[in-house]
């Protein structure tokens, strides 16, 4: 069967064979984060920034690469041509921990969608097989730390859209047990367990009844609850009816894009930090920045409307093209925007990235091109005075102290 990702179609074939796959409060917050002891050349932050990426766990909570991988196959233990991320990228920015989705579009079914993520556990599987001197599953904070201390670039599952799980609480547990370790609760349509604010159905205002099932079943088990992609009213049922903390694994500040719910309101973020959750950062240009996202929506009319493929020779030449005349690129000043809006309104503690890579499409800041940079995020924190125990919170911390969390909060259950 023919399957629609995120970039374009790709063929199922049953099992992959591994081989070939091969104010007051503001200030007092922002001066706790801030170092202002000596002054540093840029050439001096800049080097401080590489070793930070070197010695600290660097993990990106949202990154499409299987979606892209089953769409255009191409090695990624080695450098490929059309993704954002592959090993040897990952290596030169320092990344150690890359939450790799199973990302299931809004049209499918229970079949399918289930499909779909046995797709993406043997895809990851393979290789994890097939290169176990780079690559390695992790299915707690504590696999992340091991294979971090080995050398290993971790590898664990989430699900983007609850879909697959239809009304049978039981396939939750076959998915903890296979490594998924959050699931975004729907994409950018309802479904069985949400709204979605891509949606202008609203048929649930916020979780179903089966939704507030899933909440709690996802808190016996232990698998993080990911609000990204959901309405207002979703996250603030999540958050009452959650035991555990929650997290938004892409998402930006709505403060720089009035109206886009995609984002989220300084009151949810806030509400999230309450319930010791996190929110990581999206870095797609689209949700940094309003004319970005104007622009990108023009473009991806386009290629629906011209059946055109993003990745295409004509897509890449046409999206250069318009380039030209109109901004669709962000950069890395705006993410740290985003970043430290964040910090202001809730602390240095709930603050992460999830990149959106190899999910958002040719809207890559200017000089956040792939995963290789990492370091020029932590360049521009360090230029605004952080120090390396904060970064380090926004480079891991802060999301595996939610898991940690998680992971708790089910072990009480019983
Ligand atoms: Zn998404």
């Amino acid at each position: 069967m023919e399957i629609l990702g995120k970039y374009g179609k790709w063929k199922y074939i049953g099992i992959i064979n591994p081989i070939i796959i091969a104010a007051i409060t503001i200030i007092v917050i922002l001066s706790s984060c801030k170092s202002k002891t000596k002054e540093q050349t840029l050439d001096e932050l800049w080097k401080i920034a590489h070793e930070i990426c070197e010695s600290n766990i660097i993990l990106d909570s949202h990154i499409d690469w299987p979606d892209k991988h089953l769409s255009f196959p191409e090695d990624i233990s080695k450098k490929t041509t059309k993704g954002d991320f592959d090993f040897v990228r990952s290596e030169d920015g320092g990344l150690n921990a890359v939450l790799s989705v199973a990302y299931i579009n809004s049209i499918y079914g229970v079949d399918e969608g289930r499909i779909i993520v046995d797709s993406v556990i043997k895809l990851i599987s393979g290789y994890v097989y097939n290169y176990p001197d780079k690559f390695a599953q992790a299915k707690n904070p504590h696999d992340i730390n091991e294979n971090f201390k080995n050398n290993l670039l971790s590898l664990p599952l989430c699900l983007e859209n609850g879909m697959p799980i239809g009304n049978d609480l039981s396939y939750l547990k076959h998915l903890k047990d296979r490594g998924i370790v959050y699931i975004t609760l729907n994409h950018n349509k309802v479904n069985q367990i949400s709204d979605s604010n891509f949606d202008d159905n609203r048929k649930w205002n916020g979780l179903s009844p089966f939704g507030l099932e899933v909440i709690r079943e996802m808190n016996r088990l232990g698998i993080m609850i990911d609000i990204s992609h959901s309405t207002d009213s979703t996250v603030f049922q999540a958050l009452r009816y959650s035991v555990a903390p929650i997290i938004a694994s892409h998402s930006s500040c709505r403060h720089f894009t009035p109206g886009l719910e995609r984002n989220l309101s300084d009151t949810l973020i806030k509400a999230i930090a309450k319930k010791n959750g996190v929110v990581m950062v999206n870095l797609c240009s689209m949700f940094l920045d309003s004319t970005c996202m104007e622009n990108c929506s023009y473009l991806l009319n386009w290629y629906q409307t011209n059946g055109v493929d993003m990745d295409s020779d004509e897509g890449i030449d046409f999206a250069r093209k318009y380039a030209e005349t109109h901004q669709i690129k962000s950069n890395s000043e705006q993410v740290v925007d985003h970043i430290e809006h964040i910090i202001k309104l809730a602390g240095i503690d709930y603050v992460g990235i999830g990149s959106d890579y190899d999910g958002m499409g040719p809207s890559q800041p200017t000089d956040l091109p792939d995963v290789s940079s990492y370091p020029t995020l932590v360049f521009e924190l360090l230029k605004r005075g952080y120090k390396e125990d904060d970064i380090k919170k926004i480079l891991s911390g802060n999301f595996l102290r939610v898991w940690n969390e998680v992971i708790k909060t089910a072990e009480s259950f019983d």
